[in-house]
């Protein structure tokens, strides 16, 4: 959240000129924070897992509500949203307490989608009268006049993200929603006169061949940068190694203790070659029409076959992003997990603090485990793995 990379980026072209320069420079700039980055999470695992930090400075993306109007075919969440009590959601005083509590500098609101909440902008409200810094996720689906006028008046929120899958058709296709698109440009265009805005496409089958068009759509918008990310696919084997180490190492049996909230996706639907060609053809198309294609993690376009065929924990040392960004997440009830992925909860913001959540025994040993584990079977292919090193 902290670095700006359209910003780099700007500048890196400022000074080389020449797109494919800049491009150079700034690729050079990405892998040098990658490797700096990687090293603060080296120290931060060799010191066992805890911190002389402890959890001041933690931030957090919070999951304020599993709620969303759209039914998008691969959404992770779904079958997790339908499961009973699910749907609950905190009174705008609780989420207002835990914040409270944390002492937040900044916080990711995130989904399903963040403008299901009832009492959203109320809590966009207090947060930007605190001064607490907000970054957004979201379908962009649901503004209406009233909505853009509350928007509008927020000083604090510091970049909104909205995921866009393809063109009109292709988006509408995935989203179930004949006008999902629609909406969301006139939210893009709309919203990016009062704050930075980025868009993000996950790379998935169904968008491969089709990916340079989003960049026409996003240089016809007037956009800098559009990012594409790679698909976190998960195989059955993933899951069961990661059920059964967990079990073994922390006594977390599937289900009742530990659940992974991903959904089983065998094969990609496309060959390696294909997904190779896609990615150059890209940034082809980003140089050609001076908008950059910036593809994320960079980790996984460095090591593509690796990505690919999901051997990452066999061929590299992988460093979990959330351990050296110290960053938690937290669910639409309050409770504290390690990550999206992983749904353990170590305590709930409402009874505990997050400095004894953060250092309670059961997270410190969990935090453990990824370094010893070389992270878990299921973080092979995760769409927020930024630091790594190898061979192994
Ligand atoms: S918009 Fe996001 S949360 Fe909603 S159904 Fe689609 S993927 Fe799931
Ligand atoms: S899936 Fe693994 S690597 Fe990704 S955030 Fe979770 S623990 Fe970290």
């Amino acid at each position: 959240m902290a670095t700006s990379p359209g910003r780099a980026r700007k500048l890196a072209l400022k000074v080389f000129g020449a797109p494919l320069i800049g491009e150079a420079a700034f690729s050079l700039f990405e892998q040098y924070k990658y490797w700096n980055q990687g090293r603060s999470g080296s120290l931060w695992l060799s010191q066992g897992g805890s911190d002389s930090k402890g959890a001041r400075g933690i931030s957090a993306r919070h999951e304020i509500t599993l709620k969303c109007n759209l039914h998008c075919y691969f959404c992770y969440q779904g079958d997790y949203r339908e499961e009973s009590g699910r749907l609950d959601e905190l009174p705008f005083e609780d989420v207002m307490g835990i914040y409270e509590r944390m002492g937040l500098k900044s916080i990711g609101l995130v989904g399903s989608e963040v403008f299901m909440y009832k009492k959203m902008y109320e809590v966009l409200e207090a947060l930007d009268k605190k001064g607490v810094d907000i970054y957004l996720l979201t379908n962009g689906t649901l503004f209406n006049e009233q909505a853009y006028d509350r928007l509008f008046r927020l000083k604090h929120v510091r970049r909104i993200i909205y995921s866009i899958d393809g063109p009109a058709e292709a988006h509408n296709k995935v989203r179930g929603n004949p006008k999902a698109f629609q909406k969301t440009e006139e939210a893009v265009l709309r919203t990016m006169k009062h704050f930075p805005v980025g868009t993000n496409t996950v790379v998935l089958k169904e968008n491969l061949k089709i990916l340079p068009s989003l960049l026409e759509i996003g240089k016809s918008w007037g956009l800098t940068d559009w990012t594409f990310t790679f698909e976190t696919r998960y195989r059955k084997r993933d899951f069961d190694e990661t059920y059964g180490l967990v079990q073994k190492e922390m006594g977390w049996k599937q289900g009742a203790d530990f659940t992974i909230n991903e959904l089983v996706r065998e094969e990609p639907g496309y060959a390696f070659e294909e997904l190779e060609e896609a990615v150059e053809e890209t940034v082809r198309a980003g140089l050609r029409l001076g908008i950059k294609a910036n593809f994320t993690p960079f980790i996984w376009r460095k090591n593509l076959r690796t990505y690919y065929e999901g051997t990452s924990r066999e061929q590299m040392t992988l460093l979990c992003p959330k351990l050296v960004n110290r960053e938690v997440t937290i669910d639409h009830l309050g409770g504290v997990h390690h990550c999206g992925v992983y749904r353990h909860s170590f305590g709930n913001l409402r009874e505990r603090s997050m400095e004894e959540i953060w250092e309670s025994p059961d997270y410190v040993r969990f935090r453990r485990l990824l370094g010893k584990q070389n992270l878990l079977p299921a973080c092979a292919r995760c769409c927020k793995m930024q630091f790594a090193s190898g061979p192994r």
